[in-house]
């Protein structure tokens, strides 16, 4: 992996991120700028002491990136060392795919990945998404307001679900507490599990269930919960003139219907999204198993695409150049 001097990427090797279920090219971790809980001058310090290359990819703004880069230049001018350390300006934007792609794919996350972070288009674009962004937060507050209203409880961590999910109506459908309310949400929504059916299905099948159907009559009572997302194409172009990588991020967590997609289907997929002028998949992610995870990448690299992983760090517990799950 190599950076010029203003740490954007310049080559990227294949397959050299993974040692174990380490790696030491981080493509994805936020900060308190979006929704992360790390500073950007505690991430500076744990990358530094690390000898981390790390791309700082919050959502909508490019502020946590470009001051972590400054505690980290501090640092080594400081302290000395560090000289693998490496902080890489990014960004994160969550798209509409193009309805083409792949059939009811509603959601897709972008990863701009070494952009230039002083780029005009880039930074006007990122103010842009940030109101958009607000926009959705506005409407989801108001739908709470009404459900409330219905007397339709939320859960205490609506808040914090607000800031995982792109889909905000999936944070809702989440944080309505359905098991006290659920005579409230029919009358509300007219949502109905047919409950003698429901009754035989596991647990977290039924809550899956239920949150779908909630999630589609929100649609139809409120409206598209997003907010004239920008289409990929959109996304991609304004990464790449920003001389930015784009990657697509978590796929398989945004779609887990890609996992059960044949080797060839996955393939034609990654080859449209290269079309689309992609470069790379984050293929490694704590949300991708490993044997996914590592047919992606394979499926990645047939298609020319580069294969990043990702941590996806948001909170402290959040280990950084770290992904687990077997
Ligand atoms: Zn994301």
């Amino acid at each position: 992996m190599e950076t010029d001097n203003c740490g954007r990427l310049v080559g990227v090797k294949q397959s050299s991120y993974t040692v174990g279920h380490r790696f030491f090219f981080d493509c994805q971790v936020h900060t308190d700028a979006s929704d992360g809980q790390r500073s950007p001058a505690q991430l500076a310090r744990e990358v530094y002491e690390r000898n981390l290359t790390v791309v700082v990819t919050d959502h909508f703004t490019l502020d946590g990136a470009t001051s972590a880069m400054g505690e980290l230049d501090h640092l080594k001018a400081t302290m000395g060392n560090g000289e693998a350390a490496k902080i890489i300006p990014g960004v994160e934007f969550s798209v509409k795919p193009e309805k083409s792609l792949y059939p009811r794919m509603r959601n897709m996350h972008v990863l701009g990945l070494g952009v230039d972070a002083h780029s005009k288009s880039l930074n006007r674009w990122v103010r842009r998404q940030r109101h958009r962004r607000r926009t959705c937060l506005e409407h989801a507050h108001s739908v709470r307001e009404r459900m409330e209203g219905e007397k339709i409880r939320f859960n205490a961590d609506f808040e914090k679900r607000l800031m995982i999910y792109g889909n905000v109506y999936k944070a809702i459908a989440k944080s309505i507490r359905s098991d006290e309310n659920i005579k409230p949400i029919w009358r509300h929504l007219g949502v109905k599990v047919n409950i003698k059916r429901s009754r035989h299905m596991p647990k977290k099948t039924r809550q899956r269930l239920l949150e779908k159907q909630i999630i589609d009559s929100l649609t139809r009572v409120y409206g598209d919960p997003f907010v004239k997302r920008p289409s990929i194409y959109e996304a991609v172009e304004v990464i790449n003139r920003a001389k930015g990588l784009a990657s697509v991020a978590h796929l398989l967590a945004s779609n887990p219907r890609l996992k059960h997609a044949s080797t060839s289907r996955l393939g034609r997929f990654l080859g449209e999204l290269r079309d689309f002028g992609f470069s790379g998949v984050e293929s490694y992610h704590p949300a991708h198993d490993v044997v996914c995870a590592d047919k992606l990448a394979n499926v990645s690299r047939e298609q020319e695409l580069y294969v990043f992983a990702g941590s996806d760090a948001h909170e402290l517990s959040d280990e950084i150049a770290y992904f687990i799950k077997e």
